[in-house]
């Protein structure tokens, strides 16, 4: 199995192919622009220093200022980095968003750090990252990272430049300059994502299943449920529940906030997990990890529509299978646009000073998702080919037009 960079690449040449984009600029966006690797001297609690191993990758900035998540596990690699920024870079030139691909890392695992370590070391990440700023380089959260450690990196690097900059780094706690509806973006996105193909191939109010029932997962949930739509089974990492009459999803978010599982819900009935993605439904929606869907399972799989919350849930090889079987996909990169697309209104919020309603934040994210997944269809269908390589080619020709303008091919 390819590796999740060779993934990556294998669809931006695809992509690429098909659209007859340019063998230079190919080639210029097959590799990151920069990318980093270095370390990290973290003094810990019992007087000893360790040192921990990070990543930067800036994938292109034709765009605009490179954007996007740091992770910290501790199986981190530098083809997951690489990967991500170029998945950024196609997520904001799908969602019409005026910024290039970063993403960034640390080898750790953060619960096996007090505090105090993991304070230091996400304070260190940011001193030793550079380039960096609100115009060059913005730092957001991603796996092991949340709002708490946006607001130390903020603070370390404004107490580098000597200035409030809070459109250096982005989901950052609302009281330092934060947006409303940063949580909820990227469940509503892909809820969004989800209704629209959804009504445009009758399964309005539906059956839906959820793998994954975390941040993504049950906003998704919650949002889909309040449509109408019925959720019939989700699962996380500890097993499935399941209720053909649909789950109650306010009342499982209570559970899992009181338990920190799905398992255990009085509303509905233990379900095997590993079988959860071949559940009879209309819509299957995987939010948890990356490459569940595989040569392995496609056959299956018995939704009529996938909407890929996580990134690269379906392994190319699955991809066909799927497609051969008439399922509609949509692709990663736009249904879970809706966190990009929210960091993009937080780093306008903090460069204006002005700080949105969570009405008017749902509200634009519809209208941009909406557009973002109109423009991928149909540049899927100009080309003849499936949604996931609409929104590359879209992708990249704003990106090959942005390069061309500055003559940098
Ligand atoms: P999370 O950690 O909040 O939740 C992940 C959920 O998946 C949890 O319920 C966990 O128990 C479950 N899970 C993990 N491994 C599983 C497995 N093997 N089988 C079934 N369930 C499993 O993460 P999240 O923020 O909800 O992100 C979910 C996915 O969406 C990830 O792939 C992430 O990269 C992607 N994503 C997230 C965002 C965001 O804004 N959070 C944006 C874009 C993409």
């Amino acid at each position: 199995m390819k590796n999740v960079w060779e993934e990556a690449q294998y669809n931006l040449q695809k992509a690429a192919d098909t659209m007859g984009l340019a063998p230079e600029i190919t080639e210029r966006l097959l590799t990151p622009m920069r990318f980093t690797e270095f370390t990290i001297p973290v003094r810990m609690d019992d007087g000893s220093k360790k040192m921990f191993t990070a990543y930067r990758s800036w994938h292109q900035n034709a765009t605009g200022p490179t954007k996007d998540g740091t992770r910290v596990r501790p199986g981190l690699t530098p083809e997951e980095i690489k990967a991500l920024s170029l998945f950024m870079s196609i997520k904001h030139a799908v969602a019409g968003i005026p910024a290039g691909g970063g993403k960034g890392g640390i080898k750790a695992d953060p619960s096996k750090l007090s505090e105090g370590e993991y304070e230091r070391l996400i304070r260190g990440f940011m001193r030793r990252l550079a380039p960096k700023g609100a115009f060059v380089d913005v730092p957001g959260a991603d796996i092991g990272t949340d709002t708490r450690a946006m607001a130390w990196m903020l603070d370390e690097y404004e107490q580098m430049a000597g200035f409030h900059s809070p459109a250096a780094v982005n989901d950052k706690p609302f009281g330092l300059g934060g947006s409303r509806g940063g949580f909820e973006a990227t469940g509503w996105g892909v809820a969004a994502c989800a209704d629209r193909a959804a009504g445009q191939m009758g399964l309005t109010k539906s059956r839906v299943v959820i793998q994954g029932f975390g941040q993504v997962g049950s906003i998704t949930a919650q949002s889909l449920f309040e449509s109408g739509y019925k959720i019939i089974a989700v699962s996380d990492v500890y097993g499935a529940v399941a209720n053909a009459a649909g789950l109650d999803i306010p009342a499982l978010m209570k559970h899992v906030e009181s338990t920190g599982k799905v398992v255990g819900f009085s509303g509905g009935q233990a379900a095997e997990a590993a079988a959860l993605l071949e559940t009879d439904c209309d819509i299957l929606i995987p939010a948890a990890v990356q490459d569940v869907i595989t040569e392995a399972n496609a056959d299956k799989i018995k939704a009529k529509l996938i909407v890929e919350a996580a990134n690269a849930p379906t392994t190319p090889g699955a991809d066909e299978i799927l497609l051969k079987k008439g399922k509609f996909i949509v692709p990663d990169v736009v249904a879970n646009c809706g966190g990009a697309v929210v960091c993009d209104f937080e780093r306008t919020q903090g460069l204006s000073n002005d700080y949105w309603s969570l009405e008017k934040v749902r509200e634009k994210l519809q209208e941009r998702i909406v557009a973002a997944f109109d423009e991928a269809k149909a540049k899927g269908e100009e080309c003849g080919v499936p949604m996931r390589q609409g929104a590359w080619i879209n992708a990249l020709s704003k990106i090959r037009d942005a390069i061309n303008w500055r003559g940098w091919c």
